[in-house]
């Protein structure tokens, strides 16, 4: 067993942990009051190779190993959550266009976003529920070449900002198996959006999506056949959701540290405040319970990596 990172995934880490503690972490205020991305510092983020750390390289990603696009998710979101979700998004969404989009929405998106040129979305979750993804309730409805889609879309990042998103909607009736991706035009008729009033989260606007019978030519369709839909979001999922517990954990983690270190500087009865056991005690359950936690993430990341049930 080897819990160790190999030196290049070493050498990732720092190189990130100095972006992000210079060029995000002093901002992270001043952006929440603005409630928006710094665009710039997005396409620095690119230039470094942190947007798409695993999607394919003749897409402009990094190529790497799961376990390598954990670590730069640690490391962003332990400087400003919002910019993990750029590193998360692009990545899954990058992999499912990549292997699913026809050419020549791959060609023309996947770079643009891997450059840090244009903001996607995702749209899986509805109102009824999130978890039971394939009870979702939008529908596709065939109409010549072209698909009407009606529904609503709950809880997705960058909704309000998004050019374009893959929306899932039922093709068919049958659960899990009447699912179809669709990329769609965020800004074209039909499509309404909202946006929540998310305290730390502000800047990516996570927010709502209204179809009202959107037309969707049949070749943005995600896949060559109808209904694969949920099996080909289910597997992205299993990586998102692993790099979403090292997303929520890194800003958990980072704040214990700084309690510790007010904890241990802070005196009072002559003595640092650390010293008092109502004080250690909470603080070393929490960091027990946050390692468990992250090893957790790790060993997720690594059966996915060695193709092993996950
Ligand atoms: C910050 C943020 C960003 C998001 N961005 C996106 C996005 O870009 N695109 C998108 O599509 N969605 C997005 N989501 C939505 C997210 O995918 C859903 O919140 C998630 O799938 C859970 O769905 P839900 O909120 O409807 O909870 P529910 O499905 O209602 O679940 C509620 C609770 O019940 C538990 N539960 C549900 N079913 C079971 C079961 N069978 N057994 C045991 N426990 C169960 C769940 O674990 C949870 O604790 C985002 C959510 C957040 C918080």
């Amino acid at each position: 067993m080897d819990f160790a990172f190999t030196d290049e995934q070493l050498a990732i880490q720092e190189t990130t942990r100095r972006f992000a503690q210079e060029r995000l972490a002093p901002y992270y205020m001043e952006r929440e009051k603005e409630a928006s991305l710094d665009m710039v510092a997005v396409k620095e983020m690119a230039e470094l190779g942190l947007l798409g750390v695993n999607a394919p390289v003749e897409h402009g990603g990094m190529g790497a190993d799961c376990i390598t696009a954990g670590i730069v998710m640690e490391e962003i979101a332990k400087a400003d959550i919002n910019y993990a979700f750029m590193q998360l998004m692009t990545s899954s969404i990058g992999v499912l266009l990549s292997k699913l989009a026809p050419p020549e929405i791959t060609n023309e998106f996947v770079p643009k976003l891997l450059q840090g040129e244009t903001l996607l979305c995702m749209g899986l979750t509805e109102p009824g529920g999130g978890s039971d993804a394939a009870n979702l309730q939008t529908k596709a409805t065939k109409d010549g070449d072209y698909y009407l889609l009606k529904g609503e879309k709950t809880s997705i990042s960058l909704a309000a900002q998004a050019e374009k998103g893959i929306v899932f909607a039922r093709t068919s009736e049958g659960g899990a198996r009447g699912i179809t991706g669709f990329f769609i035009d965020m800004k074209q008729e039909g499509v309404t959006t909202t946006r929540f009033d998310d305290v730390g989260c502000t800047p990516i606007g996570r927010g709502s999506i209204f179809m009202d019978n959107v037309r969707v030519h049949k070749s943005q369709m995600l896949g060559t056949v109808e209904g694969k839909g949920f099996y080909q979001i289910m597997n992205a999922f299993d990586l998102s959701r692993t790099l979403i517990g090292l997303q929520a954990l890194a800003p958990a983690i980072s704040s214990v540290e700084e309690t510790w270190q007010y904890a241990a500087e802070r005196q009072a009865f002559g003595k640092p405040i650390a010293t008092n056991q109502g004080v250690s005690f909470p603080l070393a359950e929490a960091e027990t319970l946050m390692e468990a936690a992250r090893n957790l993430c790790y060993k997720t990341l690594w059966l996915r990596d060695n193709d092993l049930p996950h």
